[in-house]
């Protein structure tokens, strides 16, 4: 048995083999930008084809939505959406308890209250059942997010929604690709919102976000909101006037020309990417006390995070704390070359802001209603526990070519898995 990284022996992966670049840029991608910057079109604020909307028709034709518009974040997807279905203050917005910040953020754009629903220990997605517990007769909306590129359920949050009148917006930041019963994500509920943020799935060289929904009248809004509340029209001169609130949320046309010439290569990519994390998530499936992430049946998983939970139980370490063996492991597998890391390191309602209601001042949206702000360390046990036992995969294996790498960390986890004496000792357990 070959001796720990961490105790002098040879690393299973290699120093020289651990660099990915991601995203990948390649010929194509460097030539539709320059091509984008000789041409005419580097503003998308007028009528007539340009990168952006060149952008828009490829992605909605690529992935089965009626209307997609360009913006300049996920972010502001997820603002817009909201504001174009007229939450407002004094709304609540459900959103799950773990996400990425932004997921919480969009309603208090709106200077709507944000209502966290705790989530599913196996997709970590938010848990419709706590989403009804928290439906008040306030609510508006449910913001469930695909987190990690798994499928939310959306069959059940479709029910409760429509039971109760809410709108949904699909939070697809983490799952372009991802289909729930054959349907894209994003095209379930009334909207929902991508990311092309450099570091997820179909990326821009920067930042950029889309919104899609089947709704043209919605659609039509979030053009209007996009550009200072003004109507562009074919045919039309720009002419200046708002008609509604709005931002300057546009995208610009190099990210636009950079996107567009990753959706070309988006499904070579991803038949590699699927190969790859099946085979890497197959082997260390069979490690005791390691629990992979599962695509549910009927669903396409999109793999942006591969998130793992450790059972101290299973592990054959009954009474060591989940935490424990959770910095064992890390410490053992990063010596190994495995960049294992934690993502999100508390559930979204115990952040400073939501805590302390540091929104518009005068504790503004939260004012506006009596709502309870969420206590620091309370409530959300399926979110904490997840929190507390799981560590992440992050960029690497989005690379089509990063299959040998996956068989090296693979080795890694296998080698620490057959250490397990170490991992007891360094986890604290009692002998
Ligand atoms: C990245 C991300 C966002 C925000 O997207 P930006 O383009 O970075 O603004 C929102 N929600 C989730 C779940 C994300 O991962």
């Amino acid at each position: 048995m070959s001796k720990l990284a961490a105790f002098g022996g040879t690393a299973a992966v290699p120093r020289d083999r651990r660099h990915v670049d991601w995203p990948l840029v390649e010929d194509e991608d460097r030539k539709a930008v320059l091509d984008a910057l000789d041409g005419a079109r580097l503003v998308s604020n007028s009528d007539g084809a340009n990168p952006v909307s060149t952008l828009e028709e490829r992605w909605a034709r690529r992935f089965g939505h009626e209307h997609c518009v360009a913006v300049s974040t996920g972010t502001a997807a997820l603002s817009l959406a909201l504001a174009a279905l007229g939450v407002g203050p004094g709304d609540e917005v459900i959103v799950p308890a773990m996400s990425f910040i932004a997921t919480g953020l969009a309603p208090v754009h709106q200077m709507a209250v944000p209502v966290f629903a705790d989530v599913d220990p196996v997709t970590f997605n938010i848990d419709p059942d706590d989403v009804e517990r928290r439906i008040t007769d306030r609510t508006r909306a449910i913001i469930p997010v695909h987190l990690h590129g798994a499928p939310a359920d959306m069959d059940r949050i479709t029910d409760v929604a429509r039971r109760h009148g809410l709108a949904v917006v699909e939070d697809a930041a983490q799952a372009p690709g991802a289909t729930h019963r054959g349907r894209p994500v994003g095209s379930i509920g009334e909207a929902g919102a991508f990311s092309l943020q450099a570091t997820k799935n179909i990326p821009t060289c920067g930042e950029g976000g889309l919104l899609v929904t089947g709704d043209a009248g919605l659609a039509e809004a979030v053009r209007k909101g996009r550009q200072f509340g003004e109507v562009i029209e074919a045919g039309r001169d720009r002419d200046y006037i708002s008609y509604g609130l709005g931002w300057n949320h546009k995208m610009n046309a190099l990210q636009a020309a950079f996107t567009d010439a990753q959706l070309a290569r988006f499904d070579a990519y991803e038949d590699m990417r699927q190969r790859n994390v099946a085979e890497f998530l197959g082997r260390l499936a069979q490690l005791p006390g390691l629990r992979v992430p599962t695509a549910l049946p009927d669903t396409t998983h999109a793999w942006h995070i591969l998130r793992f939970r450790f059972d101290p139980a299973a592990f054959g370490l009954d009474g060591v704390r989940p935490e424990a063996l959770r910095s064992a492991l890390r410490r053992l597998l990063r010596a190994e070359g495995v960049p294992m890391s934690q993502y999100q390191l508390m559930p979204l309602p115990d952040q400073k802001v939501f805590v302390d209601r540091v929104g518009f001042g005068s504790g503004y949206p939260w004012a506006v209603t009596d709502a309870p702000a969420p206590v620091k360390g309370e409530g959300y046990p399926v979110a904490r526990a997840v929190i507390a036992d799981s560590l992440t995969l992050q960029k690497r294996h989005l690379h089509p070519g990063s299959g040998e790498l996956l068989r090296l960390y693979a080795d890694a986890f296998e080698k620490v898995w057959a250490h397990r004496d170490m991992v007891a000792t360094l986890a604290g357990a009692r002998s």
